[in-house]
């Protein structure tokens, strides 16, 4: 039986091929067998400084990005969170049912307070966000790396809670674990960010994309062409891992260790592949980029749909939870 699946991805700017494999690109296989909401998390992105300005261009890349990567609107459901109140509604209730010291333990938040001066709550409460939107469409599985199992370890106990103070209305959603191995920037050493200026963008020209491939890191203690090399710890293997066909991974792996192919060529090779699969995702960009009223009818249709489930969820919420409708009429 097809499963609600629920994902959301910020709207922060360029999307890399980290985030293209890592979530784009199972977001567009998902959508096959399951019953798909994905949402742009605009409330997530204002947890951060931001620039109010470029919002609206932003959440019309991400739109454009998760559209080109293969999402199909007619299967799947896409929308702006903010265009769905409900998800802020619900976080407030989940609030009263989490505690702080669940949240102090988030590695997340810990990682993201140390670069903040003046530490907001919206960024301490991000999980709890977090779970309102999973739980707000009844999400039974979120595709998520390594970094987001502790946040739905949380929106497990946080539905755990909810059912057992108020009787059982949300399912207890599961992980499915992205199983692609983790890209790092093209300096070989840190997470692939637009900040560092270490990525290679998943719309990003084959010459382009050549240009920082070309100049990325890759086994540092392989000094010459001679040289036996380790793909292990090297992360131009990682991306054949994530772009090559298990032929040319097999035999990247052997041919590296025993110093018969050189690291140029290995890339030549990486991204002969990485081309294959993303020039008709760029293709799809261009042509999504010159019809914005398309991009913002989609996003129309995927918020009335998310509202259609959102809504009735909430009311029955509401009252579980002995409160008020919400519409003007009282009670339910
Ligand atoms: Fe990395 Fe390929 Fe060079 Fe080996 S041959 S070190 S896998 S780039």
């Amino acid at each position: 039986m097809a499963q609600r699946i629920f994902s959301g991805i910020q709207p922060s700017g360029e999307v890399h091929i980290g985030n293209y494999v890592g979530a784009l690109r199972n977001w567009a296989r998902l959508m096959s067998q399951d019953d798909c909401v994905y949402a742009l998390v605009d409330y997530h992105a204002i947890t951060i400084p931001y620039e109010p300005a470029e919002m609206q261009h932003r959440l019309g890349e991400a739109a454009v990005a998760v559209l080109a990567a293969g999402v199909d609107p007619a299967r799947a459901i896409l929308f702006v969170q903010s265009e769905v109140p409900e998800h802020t509604e619900l976080a407030w209730i989940l609030g009263t049912l989490t505690t702080i010291g669940a949240l102090e333990r988030m590695t997340q938040y810990k990682e993201k307070a140390e670069q903040q001066q003046n530490q907001v709550l919206g960024l301490f409460a991000y999980p709890v966000l977090q779970a309102a939107d999973i739980l707000l469409y009844k999400g039974e599985v979120v595709p998520v790396g390594e970094d987001q199992v502790q946040h739905l370890e949380l929106s497990r106990e946080i539905a755990r809670k909810f059912n057992a103070a108020f009787g059982p209305v949300f399912p207890e959603p599961q992980h499915l674990l992205t199983q692609t191995p983790r890209i790092m920037g093209v300096d070989g050493k840190t997470k692939m960010s637009k900040s560092r200026g270490n990525t290679i963008a998943m719309l990003d020209t084959p010459a382009a994309s050549w240009e920082k491939l070309r100049t990325a890191v890759t086994d540092e203690n392989r000094k010459r062409r001679s040289d036996p090399g380790n793909p292990d710890v090297c992360n131009v293997f990682t991306m054949h891992k994530a772009f090559s066909p298990a032929a040319d991974i097999a035999r990247v792996d052997r041919e590296c260790r025993s110093a018969e192919i050189g690291c140029v060529d290995c890339k030549k090779l990486l991204h002969q592949h990485m081309t294959a699969e993303l020039d008709p995702v760029r293709e799809r960009a261009d042509t999504l980029v010159r019809h914005p009223e398309r991009v913002r009818e989609i996003l129309a249709d995927g918020a009335r749909r998310a509202l259609a489930i959102a809504r009735p969820v909430m009311a029955e919420v509401r009252q579980a939870m002995g409160l008020r409708a919400g519409n003007g009429a009282g009670a339910l």
